[in-house]
């Protein structure tokens, strides 16, 4: 098995059905990235995967783990959102910690993890300050450093650059790309983006109403879209 792997994974809100029995094996390292229309069912399943909602049938294996009926915090997962999602009252520093300090861990083990996060994101000059304080882009960075503190098995992104405007978009995806590469972890990508899909996917699964439609290389999906849908999220234009 893989670090991910979903088996007939759906879910109903009361009797709509919104993912319709998915399967997908990932594989340790990979990245994955998800696209498809407003309202196929993204964000349901990273939340399905990340523990945040239910699943109705099916089953979800972190590292060949049954983990469908384990709480969020046990399954050593970091999400990053749409919006960032940071404590207003609590410094770069703080938001950055918190979890670990919930967690019980030593502040000089705090304080060295966090440093090592900051230094990856180039967040050090603004360990001090409050996110108001921030620039968007400042925040985002923030919120995948907060992710990354913990050293997660798998980390989720939500379409986590669609607040950032279009030069700070390209800089947080090659800075994500960059972590990829060294942390050498698993990660699952949600976007709108046809070149954040080509640029940063080793694969591409493309959702169509709760459904898998194609799943692939990128260069593949782009030569050789199995129909229009297809070919309309990643397709080359012919
Ligand atoms: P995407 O992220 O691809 O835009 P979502 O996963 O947010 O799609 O939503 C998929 C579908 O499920 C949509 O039709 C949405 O309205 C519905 N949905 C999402 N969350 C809920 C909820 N808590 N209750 C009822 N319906 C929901
Ligand atoms: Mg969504």
């Amino acid at each position: 098995m893989g670090a991910l792997d979903l088996r007939g994974v759906a879910k109903s809100f009361g009797k709509t059905p919104v993912i319709k029995g998915v399967d997908l094996s990932v594989a340790d390292g990979e990245f994955v990235v998800f696209v498809g229309p407003s309202g196929c069912g993204k964000s349901t399943l990273l939340r399905m995967i990340a523990g945040l909602e239910d699943v109705t049938t099916g089953t979800v294996f972190l590292d060949g783990q049954d983990v469908t009926n384990l709480a969020p915090a046990k399954r050593g997962i970091a999400m990053v959102f749409q919006t960032y999602a940071l404590y207003p009252h609590l410094t770069v520093r703080d938001n950055m910690g918190l979890a670990l300090k919930q967690a019980g861990v030593s502040r000089a083990e705090i304080a060295r993890d966090v440093g090592r996060a900051s230094a990856m994101l180039a967040l050090d000059p603004y360990l001090d300050r409050r996110p108001v304080e921030l620039s968007g882009g400042q925040r985002q960075r923030v919120a995948i450093g907060r992710a990354i503190v913990r050293t997660p098995r798998l980390f989720l992104f939500d379409e986590p650059l669609s607040n950032l405007d279009a030069a700070l978009r390209v800089a947080t995806r090659i800075e994500i790309a960059r972590l990829h590469r060294e942390l050498g972890a698993t990660m699952i990508y949600v976007t709108h983006d046809q070149v954040e899909a080509m640029t940063l996917a080793d694969r591409i699964v493309v959702l169509r109403a709760g459904e898998v439609e194609q799943v692939g290389r990128p260069m593949d999906l782009y030569n050789d879209p199995a129909n229009t849908f297809v070919a309309g999220f990643i397709g080359s234009p012919r």
